[in-house]
């Protein structure tokens, strides 16, 4: 069986096509390319089952994958992460079945192993030796450590404010690390001019094309982890908001392939911090496009995102399936992400707990009802993120002994 059912590249905005078999970055008209697969010839060859004796990784849909070749996959296990029913917080909400897409199991600690895994793997395919990121956080890392495996050379550059667990993580992947003075939009200068000027792959979010087909696989996995009924709501804690479009992608294709109901798509909702809310403000305009978004800060900063490329696709999958756009506070964020580690024993990333959060006011709002099945996607592992919690407690001396437990059963 062929190994990839891709076809060729086509414009988000403007429709022209582009071949798959060599680099490629934005359309010559500047919105991102997306990738294009022979969806009616594999519908008659592949059926659901035949996934069954496969590995449980996301290179079980690799048909509906760009990477032409198998010996040219760079993997370090990702994918098929867990789908946890989430019973104690959906009773609290009120919400009958709720679940949590757990990314927090991913290599590196995010989904951005996903982007990472495909983008690297086909950037190997094509034989690029060096290419360059801007970033703020996990995307950075996650190239960083696939570019190693991969024995591509990783040009990373992070403004000064990034938090100071990803510069580690870059460092100790041995990826050519800058720091910026500025920001992100500043990193984003200096990389596209090194492209140019040493030759190197720009991997910026959505300058190249196979990312989000990484990302995509989070939709198929949700699918057949559901035995392939769709969602009702899909929430998701959006910054590029590339892993919104993506999965929405996912169930345009499995509709395509007559793999789930074609009539039904889940509603997506993009869950972004106030203090960084430019896709919420256009939706709330009706708008088809967002603003930057001036001196934007929360502590989510996988959602620290002021102006999106490929905001007008997130707005779009919004729009055509009747979803919406959600802010909520970083004090709130942090309260409900206690109550989650507390209550369900997983430990989410703020991004995530932004997500809960958001299905808890749309629950008390009425815009979700009682029994309507909800996803929600946990973007990465708590750990990544510096906490002061348990830091201020008085020490026992050796010897010394407990005098008291005010909980015991
Ligand atoms: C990158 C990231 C996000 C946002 O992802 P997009 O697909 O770019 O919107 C959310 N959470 C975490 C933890 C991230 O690292
Ligand atoms: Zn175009």
């Amino acid at each position: 069986m062929t190994h990839s059912y891709v076809t060729h590249l086509s414009c988000s905005k403007c429709s022209e096509v582009y071949p798959s078999d060599r680099v490629q970055q934005l359309c010559i008209c500047g919105a991102p390319l997306l990738v294009n697969y022979n969806l009616r010839k594999l519908a008659k060859v592949l059926k659901q089952d035949d996934l069954l004796k496969r590995n449980h990784d996301l290179w079980r849909y690799h048909e509906l994958l760009p990477v032409q070749d198998a010996q040219n996959i760079v993997s370090l296990g990702e994918g098929m992460t867990p789908l946890l029913p989430m019973k104690k917080l959906g009773s609290d909400m009120d919400i009958a079945h709720l679940y949590m897409k757990d990314e927090g199991m991913a290599p590196t600690g995010t989904f951005k192993a996903r982007g990472a895994a495909i983008g690297v793997s086909k950037a190997n395919e094509l034989g690029v030796k060096g290419l360059v990121m801007p970033t703020n956080g996990n995307a950075g890392a996650a190239w960083s450590l696939y570019s190693s495996r991969a024995g591509i050379q990783a040009v990373i550059i992070i403004p000064r404010d990034a938090p100071a667990l990803i510069r580690s993580e870059v460092a100790s992947a041995g990826s050519h690390l800058f720091i910026v003075n500025g920001l992100i939009s500043d990193a984003g200068k200096i990389a596209a001019k090194a492209a140019a000027d040493f030759h190197l792959y720009d991997v910026s979010t959505l300058k190249e094309p196979y990312r989000i087909e990484g990302k995509k696989t989070m939709g198929f996995e949700i699918a057949e982890q559901l035995n392939w009924e769709t969602p009702d709501i899909i929430l998701y804690p959006a910054g590029g908001g590339v892993g919104l479009i993506a999965i929405y992608k996912a169930f345009k294709e499995l509709q395509k392939l007559g793999w789930v109901d074609s009539r039904k798509m889940p509603r997506f909702v993009a869950v972004q911090a106030e203090g960084c809310a430019p896709i919420v403000k256009a939706w709330e305009a009706k708008k088809k496009e967002s603003e930057f978004w001036p001196d934007s800060r929360t502590l989510a900063f996988g959602i620290n995102v002021p102006k999106a490329l490929g905001d007008f696709l997130v707005l779009q999958a919004i729009y055509e399936t009747n979803g919406c756009a959600l802010a909520v506070k970083d004090k709130e964020i942090i309260k409900e992400q206690k109550n989650i580690i507390r209550e369900e024993g997983a430990f989410v990333c703020p991004e995530g707990a932004a997500a809960f959060l958001a299905a808890r006011k749309l629950r008390e709002s009425g815009w979700m009802k009682e029994d309507e099945r909800v996803i929600i996607i946990n973007t990465g592992m708590g750990l990544k993120y510096m906490n002061k919690e348990g830091m201020d407690l008085p020490v026992l001396q050796p010897g010394d002994s407990i005098k008291r437990l005010s909980v015991l059963p």
